[in-house]
């Protein structure tokens, strides 16, 4: 496909940015787009209450589904770049249809958000790759299953093929718990995601994650992260959305991340352009790092929340060309970003009964917090008639502070969060517990 950005050409480069999505993902985005001067506007659609909170942001209302009501009103609002935050309109094609009427749109096509909206297309592609990964069957019936749970003797994982929330992987203990597990999925838990279900060796070790910001053909690496996906202290308890991240992963020496570009991020650059897909967005990889060396667990075709939330306070206000030049095509390799050499981390506020059923509408009370350093994203918030900040999402506010030491940039967070209340508010205390020096003395 050819990518002329004509439309995108015709308005002041970089002014009026519009972002899609509604979680702490993209209000950090947003708040890490504005700080460059040529930005004089970041539009979310649709955003939550927390948008307007920072600067030059503001909500709008568009329906993604009306096509022509949505290149209107682009039009309308002089928008010069596009970043398209969570991975269902990614699947969904809108990318495609935003670049084929001439804007620049940061967020992979179709065909390159399939490594995240197909398990097994994804495991198959790094087959043909020769990336390390978790050995593999992707089954199309219960029978097909059963057949392997029972006659497999290592430990297996069993995953939805399509796109679940982060709900579709089941870790059982028995094999007759995976074979319920896959019944589970056969059955329809995830509607039309589960006709294909992937069974995986079940691996070991760390889990980090590094991202690549790719224009089709370059790439370059932000900081990495880890992020806590378990519900409760200790890393127990139901999988989430995530409840904390930190960023940079010092798991991830310079040689061992030397390592995963060679094995892993260079060829899988090279195999989406052998099969001809043109990548320009964001590539996450969710690594485990094994005894026989680092593995992908999954690929996501966005950025990962709420690492993204962690890792944006680390860019200087020059961030946003790197995401203007990967929708151009045209990285250099030697753009002029800063990264903070500070670390951050990140703590996530959740509504009790989270990731299960909860309630929201409850008011959110902010006290006195420390600023420096220091922001809120609101994950799940919302309005009331009197302007009053409600609960509104499982995950309701995302707590993110940097500093010098992982030690301090925590002690700051949780500060905060004393100051912070709403009926049954839930965060586990033991967010960065591998890098926080205090925390392992007392533990
Ligand atoms: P995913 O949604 O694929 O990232 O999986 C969610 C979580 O399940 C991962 O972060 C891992 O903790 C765990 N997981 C996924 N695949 C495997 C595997 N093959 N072996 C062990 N744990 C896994």
């Amino acid at each position: 496909m050819s990518i002329n950005s004509t439309r995108s050409k015709r308005y002041a480069r970089l002014e009026n940015i519009l972002i899609i999505g509604n979680g702490g993902r993209e209000n950090s985005l947003a708040w890490a787009i504005q700080k460059n001067d040529l930005v004089k506007k970041v539009f979310l659609v649709p955003g939550n209450a927390g948008t307007e909170r920072i600067n030059k942001c503001e909500r709008i209302k568009i329906d993604l589904n009306n096509k022509i009501e949505l290149v209107d009103k682009l039009d309308d609002l002089k928008i010069s770049l596009i970043v398209i935050g969570p991975e269902i309109p990614l699947a969904n094609g809108l990318a495609d249809f935003l670049r084929k009427k001439g804007f620049k749109v940061f967020g992979p096509g179709k065909d390159g958000a399939r490594l995240e909206y197909s398990k097994s297309w994804a495991k198959e592609f790094m087959l043909d790759a020769d990336i390390p990964t978790a050995k593999f069957w992707k089954v199309n019936s219960l029978d097909e299953a059963k057949k392997i749970i029972y006659s497999e003797s290592i430990p297996l994982v069993v995953k939805a093929d399509g796109l679940a929330s982060g709900k579709g992987v089941f870790i059982p203990n028995s094999k007759d718990e995976c074979f319920r597990s896959a019944e589970s999925i056969f059955n329809g838990k995830f509607g039309s995601s589960g006709n294909v279900v992937v069974l995986e060796e079940k691996i070991k070790g760390p889990e980090v994650s590094v991202f690549a910001l790719c224009d089709g053909k370059k790439y370059t690496l932000l900081p990495t992260a880890q992020d806590h996906k378990r519900l409760n202290e200790k890393d127990k308890g139901p999988n989430t959305g995530g409840m904390g991240a930190y960023s940079p992963a010092p798991i991830l020496t310079a040689n061992y991340l030397d390592r995963i570009i060679k094995e892993i991020i260079e060829p899988t650059i090279d195999e989406l352009n052998k099969k001809n897909i043109d990548y320009r967005g964001v590539i996450y990889f969710g690594l485990m790092i094994t005894e026989s060396g680092p593995k992908v667990i999954e690929y996501n075709c966005r950025f990962g929340d709420p690492e993204c939330q962690t890792i944006m306070p680390l860019m200087d206000q020059n961030f946003v060309f790197l995401l203007e030049k990967c929708s151009m095509g045209n990285l250099t390799g030697d753009e002029k970003i800063k990264i903070s050499d500070k670390v951050s981390g990140c703590v996530i506020a959740t509504s009790k009964g989270y990731p299960h059923e909860y309630k929201t509408g409850f008011p959110i009370k902010i006290g006195k917090i420390e600023l420096n350093d220091c922001q809120i994203f609101d994950s799940g918030t919302t309005l009331s008639k009197n302007g009053e900040l409600l609960t509104d999402g499982g995950r309701v506010l995302s707590i993110v502070c940097q500093d010098k030491n992982f030690d301090m940039v925590f002690e700051k967070a949780y500060k905060n969060l004393k100051e912070i209340n709403f009926d049954g508010i839930y965060f586990r205390n033991d967010i960065g517990h591998q890098v926080r020096k205090s925390f392992l003395k007392e533990n």
